[in-house]
């Protein structure tokens, strides 16, 4: 007899928010990074909003899908399970390796290209969080996490700047 296979969602969603919290992410973090992004824009937004932004892009199964493998790489190299030369490429977080900002911009993709120019943004200036998962001497791996929680608040900024403007137009009974 073949055995069907169906997955349920909602172990996906909680095994994502359950595994960026065991490896030392709170979402009250990323929604100070949208903050930081977005504040000079919408001088009115809260950090409710912030936060609330963050839970929406986090709900995605696409997000889901990249954070947990993100951090299944990211705890394997810390294992030393990787063959070689990932391993050593991981481990160093090689400049020119590339895939850990490639599986990041799947989650920027989902949002558009308001996204794309927040995640260049957090890349290059690494605030708050993201500049303690680049932390390269607390001894943990987060090669792949510091992308991804980089695009999780990009695309949280994204979608703040759609809501923003959906409601400007509603005002003005476009
Ligand atoms: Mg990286």
């Amino acid at each position: 007899m073949v055995r069907t296979y169906s997955l349920d969602s909602k172990k996906v969603a909680s095994a994502a928010l359950e595994w960026l919290s065991a490896r030392g992410v709170q979402l009250e973090e990323i929604a100070e990074l949208v903050m930081q992004g977005q504040s000079e824009y919408y001088p009115n937004l809260s950090v409710e909003q912030c936060l609330e932004a963050v839970k929406r892009v986090l709900s995605k199964r696409e997000v889901q899908n990249a954070l947990l493998l993100g951090i299944q790489i990211d705890i394997l190299t810390e294992q030393g399970k990787l063959m070689p030369p990932l391993q050593e490429m991981l481990v160093h977080d090689e400049k020119l390796f590339g895939c850990d900002e490639i599986l990041a911009l799947s989650i920027v993709n989902v949002y558009g290209s308001i996204g794309f120019t927040n995640f260049g943004f957090f890349d290059k200036t690494k605030p708050g969080v993201l500049d303690r998962l680049n932390n390269k001497e607390s001894g943990e791996i987060h090669t792949f996490l510091d992308d991804l929680v980089g695009a999780v608040a990009a695309s949280a900024c994204s979608y703040i700047a759609h809501r923003k403007q959906a409601e400007a137009e509603a005002t003005m009974g476009v």
